[in-house]
């Protein structure tokens, strides 16, 4: 499976995705192509399993993008975004010269573990209601000038064997799983499940039946959920946490190089929010509190 973010993939998830939007991420797959790396050389000596099962690689060790290399980088995008969504284009203009004019070296410190802090700072300084069309566009902005730098640097390292992540975010960057792959039945192991961060492109095995928010391994609170006809595509419903994870069944997929993680995450997106939604109602009808439940689409 693949997460390249190329247009022949896009071009293979017409049938499945809006065509406006596949037009939309199309245009922003290329300007994101366009954005510079920046430079980073790993330390010989990284963190070993035991430091990694409690905090990310990236934690230890993380890039240090300048403010200047930044804004920069994210001119050409911010562009992108104004021309294609009109609500932001008036946000595009007061982000380009006031917002991001008054960020310094150490605002972007964190940002390879801690991008969310990075958007939210931007977006309040924005005025941005959290879920709002201009809110996504920031938010996939922030992402596509970050993302190439998080992928060039997460792919030097090598995870040391037998990490044991103690959730399912990412070991290299600390980001909550995207999606996860359920493996190939083997002898040995069952079907072993992997999880794919959507940041830095990292993949790492994770328990098959564990909730990858708070690690509940109890059989009663995890139920699996899928649209009739197609059992590949699959929700995860936690009730302990009342949280869901997006599920690829890889024996079930005829053409697994063909296969787009990213683009397979946002297919799902609908599917998960509907599941969310039931899981929830029947948690309440059970007499189960479901308070402080966060909607997936802002979760992550
Ligand atoms: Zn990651
Ligand atoms: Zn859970």
């Amino acid at each position: 499976m693949i997460a390249h973010t190329g247009i022949e993939s896009i071009n293979r998830y017409r049938g499945t995705l809006r065509e406006e939007f596949c037009d939309f991420l199309g245009g922003l797959w290329k300007v994101r192509a366009a954005v510079p790396v920046l430079e980073w050389a790993l330390q010989e000596t990284g963190p070993d399993a035991e430091s990694l099962s409690d905090k990310p690689y990236f934690a230890h060790e993380q890039p240090q993008m300048t403010a200047d290399f930044f804004r920069e980088a994210f001119a050409p995008v911010i562009r992108y975004l104004a021309s294609s969504q009109s609500d932001f284009a008036e946000v595009a203009e007061k982000l380009e010269k006031e917002v991001l004019l008054q960020l310094a070296d150490s605002d972007l410190a964190k940002a390879f573990t801690e991008p969310q802090m990075l958007i939210a700072r931007l977006s309040k300084e924005l005025g941005l209601e959290l879920g709002s069309d201009s809110w996504f566009a920031l938010q996939l902005g922030v992402i596509t000038v970050l993302g190439p730098t998080a992928c060039a640097a997460a792919s030097q390292i090598t995870l040391p064997e037998g990490i044991e992540a103690k959730d399912g975010s990412c070991p290299v960057c600390g980001q909550p799983a995207e999606i996860g792959i359920l493996k190939e039945t083997d002898e040995l192991h069952g079907s072993p499940r992997e999880l794919w961060c959507a940041f830095c492109e990292t993949q790492w095995p994770y328990q098959r039946i564990r909730c990858t928010h708070c690690g509940s391994r109890s059989q009663t609170d995890l139920s699996y959920h899928f649209d009739e006809g197609d059992e590949k595509r699959r929700i995860y419903f936690c009730r302990a946490c009342s949280k869901t994870q997006k599920i690829l069944v890889e024996k079930d997929i005829q053409n697994p190089d063909e296969v787009d993680l990213r683009l397979e995450a946002i297919a799902l997106a609908g599917l998960e929010e509907a599941v969310w939604r039931r899981c929830l109602e029947k948690a309440k009808d059970d007499g189960k509190s479901a308070e402080g439940a966060e909607d997936p689409r802002w979760a992550n």
